[in-house]
């Protein structure tokens, strides 16, 4: 499955590179470039994931190799997350170790945060059947979920790079919205104060609230 990031990666190297709108052309037009390219990184990211859930399931490697490879090959994706929200914050600089160590920063702390407790319920009983044995769907459906973090690291990355200090929340009403995403909706943040998207609240991957600078530049806002 790691094979699928290859030619995606190749395709985010050398189009953002050569292929980027150039200066002076429309920013929305770049804006929908990015974001196109950041949809195709998450989609590629969940085939992948959900790729090493099925060799887990299909008893082709162990819990140990799982959590192994689901970090490596989210750092991957976080670090090509990272560079396309430096992108859309105007850094021009191609993709290389800033974005890699932002990425892999992402995935290690993800796996301290969300991805221990998955490899310790796939340990337990909470999904397998009466036979002992992993239940496919919600694995697959679990592990995929972690490829929707690209898009908070993404603006995680943009809010870092972007050049105004101060930032106003937005909340994305829909039934994923938690409590906490809930109250900061419009409150006024510096970089350093700022919440990313999906970060520290219930929603964690699946949010979609986004954030403002005060001039009005935006984050990734999915569509
Ligand atoms: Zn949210």
């Amino acid at each position: 499955m790691r094979t699928l990031l290859l030619p995606l990666r190749a395709m985010v190297d050398t189009e953002t590179t050569a292929e980027t709108p150039a200066e002076g052309e429309p920013k929305d037009k770049r804006r929908k470039y990015l974001t196109w390219l950041l949809v195709l990184l998450m989609e590629n990211g969940k085939e992948t994931l959900s790729g090493h859930a099925q060799d887990l399931v299909e008893e082709r490697i162990g819990l140990g190799q799982f959590h192994d490879r689901m970090v490596r090959d989210m750092g991957d994706q976080y670090s090509h997350a990272a560079h396309l929200g430096r992108q859309l914050a105007g850094s021009t600089a191609p993709f290389g170790q800033w974005d890699m160590m932002f990425g892999q920063a992402v995935a290690a702390l993800s796996s301290i945060k969300y991805l221990q407790d998955f490899v310790s319920d796939l340990n337990g009983q909470r999904y397998r059947d009466d036979d002992g044995n992993l239940k496919a769907d919600p694995v697959l459906a679990r592990a995929a979920l972690y490829a929707g973090l690209a898009l908070g690291v993404a603006n995680a990355a943009w809010k870092q790079t972007v050049a105004s200090e101060r930032f106003v929340w937005h909340t994305t009403e829909d039934e994923s919205t938690c409590d906490t995403c809930a109250s900061r909706d419009g409150q006024e943040y510096t970089r350093d104060t700022c919440p990313s998207p999906g970060e520290d609240s219930e929603c964690g991957a699946r949010c979609r609230c986004w954030i403002e600078t005060i001039d009005g530049e935006t984050c990734f806002v999915l569509p």
